[in-house]
């Protein structure tokens, strides 16, 4: 994250900070100070978001809940930071390299040179210590560009050696940028990715898909009852529902808050009502305990929205016609899914 306040403002921030953290009674560390600052600066919407449903919900603010927000949230650029400098590490490796390969190819043109010397004045007749000479000159050419080669060679490995570290550790980083931390689901960004490759695959073929919202019901009131916490726990458990729940090229990811979102390839809309009707009857099955205290906490339920892809419509539309079919089933009574209707014709192109 980049911090690109006057410092006028920053110190207005930097003071409402340290009241902040002096109020609510948290460890004046760095980690606190940057969630704050960022939270003051509105630097991040998801962070004063988190925020802001953490003080709706009257949730007491203490360090552990500080870090966890960090971790979420602000940990990320960091990963973006890890990105930038294996990607500025792999430059200097190929930089390096090409002035190692460069310096081999001059010590070769030296090694082409001497060569070329030695033939031209062997095929004349020349005094034997002329011819001498010449050969230990070779010699010593040969040897430097044994000597060379071995060199870059190890230098080589090395390197290959570094690039695939690297290489890595940017996949290591790439997967959970794409992964959302509570629930450990594909996030946001990764479904956003999937469902364009699944409208490209859907056109290519001339196949249909179908997507399905899905949003836990009055999961506000189930936090303002059992608290965020528990409501975390729950979040988890409804995102486990999901990926037990599909399968194969399928795919579940955390669209919101308390909101999911299924990819399901090659299904119509009748197929896709079959699949999310079930997934809401196991998350209905489940009798929720709390871990910690071991109380039974009743049901939670959840309501679904579907809309099959026809092609050549926008996503945008596609989201729309899946998001007004879960108002259907919120309005109807929550705990149910509805089909969207197919989209007017003038609407797609
Ligand atoms: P509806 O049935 O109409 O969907 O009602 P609702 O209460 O579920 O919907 P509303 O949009 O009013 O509230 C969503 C709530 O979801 C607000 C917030 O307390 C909760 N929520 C969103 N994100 C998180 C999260 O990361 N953790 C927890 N514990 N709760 C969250
Ligand atoms: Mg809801
Ligand atoms: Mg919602």
């Amino acid at each position: 994250m980049q911090y690109l306040h006057s410092k006028e403002k920053s110190k207005a921030f930097a003071k409402q900070v340290l009241e902040r953290i002096e109020k609510e009674d948290i460890s004046p560390i760095p980690q606190n100070y940057e969630l704050w600052y960022v939270y003051y600066a509105a630097s991040s919407p998801e962070v004063v978001r988190a925020i802001d449903i953490m003080a709706a919900n009257k949730q007491k603010i203490t360090d552990e809940r500080c870090e966890e927000l960090h971790q979420r949230f602000l940990s990320r650029s960091k990963d973006n930071e890890r990105v930038r400098s294996a990607g500025q590490k792999i430059q200097e490796t190929i930089a390096e390299m090409s002035g190692r390969v460069s310096g081999v190819t001059i010590a070769a043109s030296g090694y082409g040179k001497a060569l070329n010397e030695a033939s031209e004045l062997l095929s004349h007749e020349g005094a034997p210590e002329k011819i001498r000479a010449t050969l230990n000159t070779m010699l010593d050419s040969t040897h430097d560009m044994i000597k060379h080669n071995l060199q870059l060679e190890e230098e080589l490995e090395r390197s290959s050696r570094m690039m695939e570290e690297l290489q890595r550790d940017l996949e290591a980083v790439r997967k959970q940028a794409l992964t959302d931390g509570l629930t450990n689901l594909a996030n946001r960004k990764a479904f956003d990715v999937e469902i364009q490759r699944v409208i490209e695959d859907a056109k290519t073929k001339g196949e249909t898909f179908t997507l399905v919202l899905m949003d836990i019901d009055h999961f506000k009131s189930f936090n303002d009852n059992y608290g965020h916490q528990v409501g975390d726990q729950v979040l988890r458990l409804v995102a486990k529902t999901l990926t037990d729940g599909v399968k194969g090229r399928d795919f579940a990811a955390r669209y919101g808050g308390e909101e999911f979102a299924i990819l399901l390839p090659e299904t119509n809309l009748n197929g896709g009502m079959k699949v999310a009707d079930n997934l809401r009857k196991v998350v209905q099955g489940k009798e929720l305990v709390n871990r910690n205290t071991g109380d039974v906490l009743g049901r939670i339920t959840l309501s679904g929205g579907l809309a099959e892809y026809v092609i050549g419509e926008e996503v945008d539309q596609l989201i729309e016609r899946a998001d007004a079919a879960l108002y259907t089933a919120k309005h109807n009574g929550r705990n149910q899914v509805a089909a969207a209707p197919a989209p007017s014709a003038a609407k797609t192109k």
